[in-house]
């Protein structure tokens, strides 16, 4: 298993530094791999409970998909768009907390932050609801895209494999409401990536 990751890794160029096991098990049956580190070496950690699962060109076709993550830029996009809401969000609540007549309007007498605090918490609802849609449509374009990279770098047939399983073991609905999907799902439901995967060339 070793020897095929670092053989796929070598591939396609990725800066493998090390290979990690993690009891992932003792927590929770849920199997994961992720990478971390910066720049030039690169961590891969694979969950025990993923080995234990999957075959090894599943396991490294799960990897492939990652990987698409990182060489596609999704991480890097992600992290900056995270900070833009964070400071997007403070911008609006340093126009709400010292506003002397939202506290007004709200019952009170005089500026009062506490008040003004409560009105932030229910109007910043609606607004990180639309920031919380669009962040759920851009992770869903990726998960596509990191799928397609698994496909034409690796095996469709290993991802999806791969995905039928941990589908299985995360009992994901398969036929969950578009509506609901579009609101809420950060991945694509499984048959829509199956598809895609198909798809690609
Ligand atoms: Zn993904």
């Amino acid at each position: 298993m070793k020897a095929a990751i670092e053989s796929f890794a070598a591939k396609i160029n990725f800066p493998l530094d090390n290979i990690f096991v993690m009891d992932g098990s003792k927590r929770s049956a849920k199997a994961n791999a992720f990478f971390s580190g910066i720049g030039k070496k690169k961590k891969i950690v694979l969950y025990d409970t993923l080995i234990k699962n999957h075959s090894t060109e599943e396991l490294v076709a799960v990897l492939a998909h990652e990987v698409g993550h990182f060489k596609k830029k999704h991480i890097i996009w992600s992290y900056l768009l995270s900070i833009i809401q964070i400071f997007f969000t403070l911008f609006i609540l340093s126009l709400m907390v010292f506003n002397k007549d939202l506290s007004i309007a709200l019952g009170g007498s005089l500026q009062a932050i506490h008040l003004n605090l409560l009105a932030f918490g229910i109007l910043f609802s609606p607004i990180s609801g639309i920031t919380g849609l669009l962040m759920s449509l851009y992770s869903r374009k990726n998960e596509f895209e990191a799928d397609a990279y698994a496909r034409q770098t690796y095996s469709g047939k290993a991802l999806t494999d791969a995905l039928k399983k941990l589908s299985v073991d995360s009992l994901s609905n398969l036929y969950p409401h578009p509506l609901y999907v579009f609101f809420r799902y950060s991945h694509p439901p499984l048959l829509k990536r199956l598809k895609a995967i198909q798809s690609v060339r």
